[in-house]
Order: structure tokens, then sequence, then C-alpha cells
């Protein structure tokens, strides 16, 4: 599907790790390597002076220089500014996945040349502020971004792909049911599909952006951190290049226990050091509460999908935390299935990305696709009115979660007064009652309203989830021509000046610092 002059590139912007696939010549998935010769790359980003260090220096610097160390900013994707700050700077988090997006760029076109079409994956219960901004970082690496696709989908696409679906002859007439459980290194996303021929429908999808990996080391760093202080009376996790040293460790030792029944791990403090032995059951009491967290997002999204697990067809396991042998144990437990492990958990994601940047720029030339994709919305949408009774400002859901995409949800305003010039409409995502508990889309004025219109006329807006769960909202006057696209003011966006300043600063093409 890709061309000789476009290549179908696909990364998986994770939030400890990246990982960049391409489409050979014979439209297979393959992983590509980056400069150190690696097929993943660490999500970190040191800030050295005038330099900006992406991948495993970067890593490596969180035992010497964590307060120079940005490392899981996909966590902050969303909020104005990145939690830490660099050299008197806050960043937003966009702009540190834009670096890191940036090497991924450099070091695959070191190997295939210049290239600017890529899609990048996202987790399935993003939010619309996340989702746009991950396409932002997108544009500030000086990409063109295709698309966006969900991991657990791109995951569902990679395992079709591998099982024969996307080829006429291969695809199954009966659906095949499967649950996508992904834990990879910050977020955890499960989504129940069905694959009905070269068809891949999300049904019901739900999760965690904030439990990964990362919150499995961290009990880790606390358990050792405990034995440190009660045979040295100091706290190890107070410095923080001493906690990253720490966590470096403890996730070796996680990993380890993935295969054995005990590891230990080093740690050295203000000159006392201990070396600290860690089981495997120590290690899965300490984190049984994340574990359980997951099952039960899991029992409610088969729920909301409308299915019990006899079903399914498979449990496909994606993301390198599905390694720990107590995932395993846990999904087995619940379904009586034993669950599918044949795609390779760190690179299936990209390897769907990449087979659907075939799709897109296949489409882009006027051709027909050889599967498609269908997803639900992950958050349901909602504008702000106000409780006549309380006065509180009250989400009315438009949109439920898990509708099938595309979507447009239409809701009737009325002027209040004659001759009225504009209309203000607050958007949310987030099911709870008080909009005040959901995220904040944004503000929509409706301007160029019509002359003359009497108090109480209607106005209708239009919100449009498109496929991959981005927002439009257009503004119609029933009884007249009148149609606006209207923007969305984002309260924590990035202007398109600062977009186009941070890709030249970010692609350095202008070397100054941009702010
Ligand atoms: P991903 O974002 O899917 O690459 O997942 C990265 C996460 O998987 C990180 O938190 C890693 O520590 C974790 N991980 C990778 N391999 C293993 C393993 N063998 N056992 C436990 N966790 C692992």
């Amino acid at each position: 599907m890709s061309t000789a002059q476009e290549p179908a590139i696909g990364i998986d912007l994770g939030t400890t790790y990246s990982v960049v696939s391409r489409l050979d010549d014979n439209g297979q998935p393959i992983t590509m390597v980056n400069a150190e010769g690696d097929r993943v790359t660490p999500s970190v980003v040191l800030f050295d002076g005038q330099d900006v260090v992406v991948g495993k220096e970067a890593l490596k610097a969180m035992a010497t220089e964590a307060d120079s160390v940005a490392e899981c900013s996909k966590r902050d994707m969303g909020h104005r500014v990145f939690h830490k700050v660099f050299g008197g700077k806050q960043y937003p988090p966009e702009v540190i996945e834009a670096w890191i997006l940036n090497k991924l760029r450099a070091d695959t076109a070191q190997q295939i040349g210049p290239f600017t079409k890529v899609v990048i994956t996202v987790p399935a219960y993003f939010d619309e502020v996340r989702r746009k901004a991950t396409q932002d970082a997108g544009y500030m690496a000086g990409f063109e971004v295709l698309d966006i696709i969900n991991e657990p989908t791109a995951a569902a696409v990679a395992f079709g792909f591998q099982q024969g679906y996307l080829n006429a002859e291969g695809s199954s007439d009966e659906p095949k049911r499967i649950l996508v459980y992904d834990l990879g290194g910050g977020t955890f996303d499960v989504t129940v599909m069905e694959i009905r021929g070269s068809e891949f429908v999300a049904l019901a999808t739900d999760g965690d952006v904030r439990l990964g990996g990362y919150d499995f080391d961290q009990r880790l760093v606390d358990l050792v951190a405990e034995s440190f202080i009660r045979e040295h009376y100091v706290d190890p996790r107070e410095d923080p290049s001493a906690a990253g040293k720490l966590w470096r460790e403890c996730e070796d030792v996680k990993r380890t226990l993935s295969a054995r029944n005990k590891a230990s791990a080093a740690c050295d403090y203000r000159g006392f050091a201990s070396r600290v032995e860690i089981t495997k059951k120590q290690f899965e009491e300490a984190t049984q509460d994340l574990l359980d967290r997951t099952r039960f997002t899991t029992s409610q999204t088969l729920k909301a999908a409308g299915l019990d697990w006899a079903d399914l067809d498979r449990v496909l396991l994606v993301g390198g935390s599905t390694r720990m042998p107590m995932v395993h144990a846990m999904l087995r437990e619940l379904s009586g299935k034993d669950p599918d492990a044949s795609v390779a958990a760190d690179e299936a994601v990209a390897h769907g990305a990449a087979l659907h940047a075939g799709l897109q720029l296949a489409k882009q030339q006027g051709l027909k696709g050889t599967f498609a994709i269908k997803n639900v919305n992950s958050h349901s949408l909602g504008v702000v009115g106000t409780d006549p009774q309380t006065k509180r400002r009250r989400n009315g859901i438009l949109i439920p979660r898990n509708t099938s995409l595309p979507v447009t949800g239409k809701r009737v305003f009325k002027t209040s007064k004659a001759n009225q010039k504009s209309i203000l409409v607050q958007i949310v995502e987030g099911e709870s009652p008080s909009a005040d508990d959901c995220t904040q889309i944004g503000k929509c004025t409706v301007r160029d309203m019509p002359p003359n219109l009497a108090a109480q006329s209607p106005v209708a807006v239009l919100f449009h989830y498109e496929p991959n769960g981005r927002l439009k909202v257009r503004v119609t006057v029933p009884g007249t021509d009148r149609q606006v696209d209207s923007e969305i003011v984002r309260e924590n966006s990035l202007s398109k000046e600062h977009l186009d300043g941070w890709r030249r600063y970010v692609c350095q093409a202008e070397p100054t610092d941009y702010r």
C-alpha cells in the first residue's frame, strides 16, 4: 500500500517507550531501529544547557541529573505546562512530546530518507484535548499527521494482519470478538472489538490515563526505600537523582520478577549502600490494588459492550506491562481463557499504526483500502448549562460514551434577547453531572449571527466527532442558510502562531529559543 515516494510510517508514542514502524515493499509492517540500534526508544528528554537529548542517554541521566530530565510527559498531555521546570522554563507537554517525535523522525530519516506523513497512536481513553495535543506534537516535530489511531485498535489491526484477516481470502465471515487489554508504561486501555471480515469495530472502551508500568515501578521504589530507611534512617527518595537511579534499578527488578521469583535492588545514598531483596510475592502484594483497578475496568467494559466472557473469542495482551505473570493469571481467572500474547507486546501498536498509515496514503491516492476501522468515543460529550435551582454548572450530555463514530449531536439554543450577536457554548467531556468535574474542552463563541433575530430564536449547534475522536462544531440558524464552522477556543492549547514557532525551534530551523 505504500508508495516509493511516501513511506507508510506509524509511531507508537508511548509514555515510557516509543516505537516506529514502517510498511516494507510487500506491505509488511517492520520495526525501525533508532540511531543507537534499538527497536524501542525511551520517551525521555534531557535538557542539557542548550542541548535537548532524547532517548537512552536522557534515561541514563535520570540517575545523575534528574532535575533536568522530563519523563512520562504523555501523562501531562492536556495540561498547560509540564510539571517540572527546566532552566527556569516550563514547557507545554506537547512540546516535550514533539522533541521525542523529532528524534524518531531524524533517526528513521537517516535510514529511509526524509518523510513527513505519519500516523501517531493515542490511548483509546485519551479525551479530545489530549488527542489534539498529540496531533499538535506531531506538527511541531515537522510531521503532517495523517491521522491518530487508538492503541488497542492498532494492536487489533496488527493482530488481524498477522492472522491474515486483511487479505480478501483470509478474512473470516464469522465475526470474531476480542478484548484488547493494553497495559503500557503509563496508561491502561481496554477495548472490546469485533472483527467483521476486514472491518475492525470497537464496541466499548475504557481505561485510565494514569495507570501503567510506571506505577508498579513506584511501588517497588517504595518497598526498597522503606527497607533502606529501616537500615540507615535516610530516605533515598528525597533526592531526585538518587530517586531516579533507584527507579531505574526497580524497573529492572520488575522485569526480572516477570521471569524469576526474586530479585535484588542496589541502593546507595549519602554514603550508605544496601542490596534489598524483593520476592515476586512481595511485589504482587504491593501492587494488588493496581491490578484490581484494571480487573474492575475490564469487567465494566465487557458489560458496556453487552457481552459475557463466553462471547469472546480471544483476550489479546498488548503493552510491555502485560509481561507480568500476575496479569496473565488475573485474566485467565476472569475469562476462563488463556490470554493471547501472540502479538509483539511492544511493537504491535506501532505495526497497526503503520498499516493504518498505508491505508490513509492509499486513500489519498484514490485507492481502496484493505480494511476499515470504526471507533467509539471514550468519554461522553456535553454542553454546560446552569441548574436553575442550584445555579451550579451542569453537564448536559449530548453524545453518550461508547457511541459509534462518526456521530453528530445537536442542541438547539434560544437567543435570550432580540438582535443577539453571539452565543457562547462551553463544551466538556466526562460522565459527571457536574461540569466542573469534567474535562473542559473549550469555549465556542458563535459570532456573525444573522441580524435582527427576534429574542427566543432557535440556533442549532452541531457537535461532530470525527472517526478518530476529534471534535468539530458547526452552527446553523434554522430558517436561514447561515452555517458556520465554529472555532473552539481551548484553554490549554497552543495557538497556531505558537505551534509554528515551536515547530521551527524543535526542528532546529530556528536556533534561538522560541517562547
Ligand atoms: P510499552 O509502553 O507498551 O512499551 O510498555 C512499557 C512498560 O512495560 C514499562 O513500564 C516497562 O517497565 C514494562 N515492561 C517491559 N517488559 C517488561 C517485563 N518483562 N516485565 C514487566 N514489565 C515490563
